[in-house]
């Protein structure tokens, strides 16, 4: 058992305000695997103190001072590499091996991708006599989602402290165990006292305040586009930035010239990484009319393969989905595509043969979508894909940015004209040719209604900086 019951306040652990604590669900054992603080208004309030206090000292540290600082978290990273993978398994029930190559590593390379960025990011540029500055924005609010525990909270609090911004960290009350350890990291490392703040709880009782606290400048958030909204009309009224990072239902697009076997394997990994519990999940996925025949027959195949289980057992692809609520979800978003006509080619409701403790559903393909069908454009947040079909690369196009959402796009064939021209065409914010894989030091961000700013690497970076010239900087002698 897991207790940590207390917040991460002014460089201290200190018992949180309200007394009250939240149980923490393993999803593959539905047991509780340990509690933390329900913080609330009065936690949050001291904390903001505690970054206020120091803002101005940290964004007035040296570029060096900060870069030895991410490398030193970065070293005390990899020296809790066990821990961090074992609290990533338990709390999201990520298959061992996945805790450890994606999460573990994502987490890594948010740290490392910062602090690289420190050796050529210009925070002043002098345009003839004037100047022009980017200093830290101040007191900043993070809250992350329970998908990525390491990654979200990492790439985050990475660009925060390489901008020289103070936050408050408001990580999932359902992956929480994590972000514990990130604050341990940074207290063994020394970062300095109030830079880093951390307030468990839950949305009502610590996320509220936090986007309404009159000192926090900015809200960095990840998660649903209700909550996002919320955040974002409680930060409208005191103009506080906000940077936002929402859902997707993101194309997959397959050209007619692949090794149709290779391309049913890469779109199944698409859907079911992860459980299929990603923001950038491919599951829609755009089949050519001509090869659909060989494609439904491979992709099955491929599905069916796919090793679904006790993520502590290391042949185990794919666990659990995180919770009764998301289990509930995805099974009526199987039941919905039923419903409305699509064809169940793989998988279906309920759960696989054997496990029948923890919240673990089936990898689901279904055939002959329209693209119209809530489950092509809403996000299932499961292992459920969606095959559709095109005739031509316009129609393709139009199919794939036929959605409210623009986070990500995936294609993959030989040509390259085509690629590219896919790869243009397509209304998102981070696109992958052939498998290419996502660079921490490439922007990520969404169009439309996946959100709002860009994240990772410098471009993270910017978004804790305020932008501040001045004229006469220099004045002739
Ligand atoms: P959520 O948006 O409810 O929660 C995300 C974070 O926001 C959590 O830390 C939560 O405590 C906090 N929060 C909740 N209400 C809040 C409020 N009023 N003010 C401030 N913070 C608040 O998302 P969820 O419950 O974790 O997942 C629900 C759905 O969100 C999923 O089904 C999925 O579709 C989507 N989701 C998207 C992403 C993504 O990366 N785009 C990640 C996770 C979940």
């Amino acid at each position: 058992m897991r207790n940590y019951t207390k917040q991460y306040i002014n460089g201290e652990w200190i018992d949180s305000a309200s007394g009250e604590n939240i149980e923490v669900i393993n999803p593959a054992t539905e047991e509780v695997m340990g509690t933390i603080a329900k913080g609330n208004k009065a936690d949050v309030d001291k904390a903001v103190q505690a970054a206020e206090n120091v803002y101005v000292q940290f964004r007035n540290s040296s570029i060096e001072e900060r870069r030895n600082l991410l490398d030193k978290i970065v070293t005390e990273y990899e020296n809790r590499k066990e821990d961090l993978v074992a609290a990533i398994r338990d709390e999201l029930g990520a298959p061992t091996k996945v805790a450890e190559n994606v999460h573990y590593q994502m987490g890594l390379d948010h740290f490392v991708a910062a602090r690289d960025a420190l050796d050529t990011f210009e925070f002043e540029e002098r345009r003839g006599n004037n100047l022009v500055v980017k200093e830290a924005i101040g007191v900043a609010g993070l809250i992350t989602p329970w998908n990525f525990p390491t990654n979200q909270t990492s790439l985050k609090l990475a660009a925060a402290f390489a901008a020289g911004s103070t936050v408050v960290l408001k990580p999932s009350e359902e992956t929480p165990f994590a972000a514990i350890i990130l604050a341990e990291i940074f207290d063994k490392v020394g970062v300095p006292k109030g830079v880093f703040n951390l307030v468990n709880g839950d949305g009502s009782g610590v996320g509220n305040p936090l986007s309404e606290h009159p000192s926090v400048r900015m809200m960095s958030f990840t998660g649903s586009g209700p909550t996002g909204a919320k955040i974002m009309e409680k930060a409208a009224k005191d103009f506080k930035k906000v940077s936002l990072e929402l859902g997707g239902k993101s194309p997959y697009i397959i050209l007619d010239d692949v090794n149709i076997q290779e391309a049913a394997r890469a779109a199944v990994m698409k859907v079911v990484n992860n459980t299929g519990q990603v923001c950038t999940a491919g599951t829609r996925t755009l089949v050519p009319e001509s090869i659909k025949a060989d494609f439904l027959t491979a992709v099955k195949e491929e599905m069916a393969n796919i090793k679904v289980g006790d993520p502590t057992d290391s042949e185990t692809q794919v666990g659990p989905i995180i919770s009764k609520k998301q289990f509930d979800q995805v099974q009526s978003y199987i039941d919905k595509g039923i419903e409305e006509g699509a064809e169940l080619l793989y998988g279906g409701p309920g759960k696989p043969e054997g496990l029948d403790k923890g919240y673990f559903a089936r990898p689901t393909i279904f055939n002959n979508v329209d693209n119209q069908m809530t489950i092509a454009q809403e996000e299932i947040f499961g292992p459920v894909m969606s095959v559709i079909t095109y005739n031509d690369l316009d129609e393709a196009i139009a199919i794939a940015n036929d959605t409210k959402y623009g986070l990500a796009g995936y294609v993959y064939g030989e040509n390259l004209d085509n690629l590219r021209k896919v790869a243009r065409s397509v209304e998102a914010g981070t696109i992958e040719i052939n498998e290419a894989g996502r660079k921490p030091d490439l922007p990520f961000g969404g169009y439309k209604q996946s959100g709002i700013g860009r994240e990772w690497g410098d471009f993270g970076i910017e978004e804790f900086l305020e932008v501040k010239s001045i004229a006469g900087y220099y004045q002739e002698g």
